[in-house]
């Protein structure tokens, strides 16, 4: 099997593969195909052979793109790395999964040099080699097995040290059919990607665009404006966000009706923002995905999403969601327990074989989290498992109480974590963004009587501008942490 770049210009040579938004440039699969195929020489001069992996530290542009084909050219795996992860832990990174080379940028350069690896920079005039000084050396395309490793993906690190995740080829293409299965494939699709290609709601876009023979554009980071605009300008069917993205996307006005999807994941999608999306005429789409699934492993159409709009949706093609209990047995439909995902989506396995011993059990990847599917089949997400509050003996979602805060009228946006506590050894702590100052502590206490029971209502409450949250989207506990003073 040849990449996808390669057998798209045999069959689909003048469609367009690329739009990259910041500078307006676009390039067929022929054109694309042209220069994945010099950058493949270009890797090959510096000694990248099939097999070998090659890391790639730069935030979204055209070249990063071409470098996800050229290693697929050669047959060796792409590892992407965060290019907003500080110098030691990229080291640590490398030092796991020993690249042969890192390709890097003007702005990640200094970092890329600190590496125990020979880096080359995209950019000319830097104290990196230029990659493009490189004359190409002639390239034999690798032949590619469904089962050769297509990349190694680091997670977002939530819960700990992010984890190396293995992927093939057959787990992206079950990811594209599975998702195109949900979410419909046209020839005029072109699907815009602002999420960064190092981390899997990324890089999934532009693998599946690919596949499928349409548009992926490109935006370098996120601005509402900017991305309002790119959907306008290049006719966009499709967009992958996470949740403060589509708020802000809503906050900055309306998307084209040539828009058929707006896929969110990444983090919890509050039911109201849903509301609010649809509303304004957004066709979301919520969806549950991770690194370790090659994205979606459940998305609900834009067309149920007025109906439960507090659920994931159903699995997609392939793959099975099964609800365990503390003992490990599967649970019947409406019960809560962790998540287990088995399908053709699934990573065959982590580098580290102690993450393989702990997350995979008789059913599956053990994902971390909780929740339960319906008896409609569709995935409602509770959330982390380590993010449960144990208080007083009691178990504490605190979604569930973020969710209640969040209802209340005058606030605009709630984060709850666990605190520490001498006497209950967990107390329940909210750090609220108001809508209208005139909100007190005592009116949220009030509000929260009638709805949640005694154990649950948060004991601290604190006051902020806005919760902090991860790149991906997802609360960042830690720092809600420190800014209710709790730490
Ligand atoms: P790590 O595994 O290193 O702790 P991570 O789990 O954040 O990091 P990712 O693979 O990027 O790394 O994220 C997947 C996780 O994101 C899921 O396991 C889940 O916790 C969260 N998530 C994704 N989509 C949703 C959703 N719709 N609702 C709730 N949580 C979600
Ligand atoms: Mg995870």
């Amino acid at each position: 099997m040849r990449d996808a770049i390669a057998l798209q210009t045999r069959s689909n040579p003048d469609a367009t593969a690329l739009v990259d938004a910041a500078t307006d440039s676009s390039w067929t699969f022929r054109e694309l195909d042209a220069e994945v195929e010099e950058t493949a020489g270009r890797l090959a001069a510096c000694g990248v052979q099939h097999g070998d992996r090659v890391a790639v530290l730069m935030e979204n542009r055209p070249a990063f793109v071409r470098l996800v084909f050229a290693c697929a050219r050669l047959g060796a795996v792409l590892v992407p790395l965060n290019a907003r992860l500080a110098t030691p832990e990229l080291r640590a990174q490398a030092e796991r999964v020993g690249p042969v080379l890192v390709v890097c940028e003007d702005d990640t350069a200094d970092a890329a040099r600190e590496l125990p690896v020979p880096a080359v920079s995209v950019d000319a005039g830097g104290d990196v080699e230029h990659f493009g000084a490189r004359s190409p050396d002639a390239v034999e395309p690798a032949d590619l097995s469904w089962t050769d490793t297509r990349a190694v993906m680091f997670t977002s690190g939530t819960t700990g040290d992010p984890k190396a995740v293995r992927l093939t080829y057959a787990n992206f293409a079950a990811s594209a059919v599975a998702s195109a299965f949900r979410l419909g494939v046209l020839p005029e699709d072109s699907w815009l990607c602002p999420l960064s290609l190092y981390h899997m709601g990324g890089l999934s876009v532009v693998l599946r665009s690919a596949l499928y023979g349409t548009t992926a554009v490109l935006t370098r980071g996120f601005d509402a404006e900017d991305v309002r605009d790119a959907l306008a300008t290049h006719h966009c069917t499709g967009v992958s966000l996470v949740p403060t993205m589509l708020s802000r996307l809503l906050d900055a006005g309306g998307v084209p009706d040539t828009l058929r999807f707006a896929l969110v994941g990444g983090a919890p999608t509050p039911p109201e923002l849903v509301e609010r999306a649809l509303d304004s005429g957004v066709p979301v789409c919520p969806t549950f995905g991770m690194t370790e699934t090659t994205s979606q492993v459940a998305t609900l159409h834009a067309t149920e999403a007025r109906d439960r709009p507090d659920s994931s949706g159903r699995p997609l093609l392939g793959t099975e969601v099964t609800v365990v209990g503390e003992d490990g047995d599967a649970l019947p439909a409406g019960e809560t327990g962790e998540l287990v995902v088995s399908g053709p989506t699934v990573t065959p396995g982590y580098l580290s074989a102690d993450a393989n011993d702990e997350r995979f059990c008789q059913h599956g990847l053990c994902t971390g989290d909780f929740g339960f599917v319906d008896s409609g089949g569709f995935l409602h997400v509770g959330g982390r498992q380590t993010d449960q509050i144990v208080t007083g003996g009691e178990n504490v979602h605190p979604e569930e109480v973020a969710a209640v805060l969040r209802d209340h009228p005058a606030v605009g946006d709630a984060a709850v974590v666990g605190v520490t506590d001498e006497e209950w050894g967990e107390r329940v702590a909210a750090l609220v963004v108001p809508d209208e100052e005139t909100v007190t502590t005592d009116d949220l206490r009030a509000f929260c009587e009638d709805r949640i029971a005694g154990y649950k209502h948060p004991r601290t409450i604190a006051f902020a501008e806005e919760v902090p949250r991860t790149a991906s989207g997802t609360v960042d506990r830690e720092a809600v942490r420190r800014d209710l003073g709790t730490e």
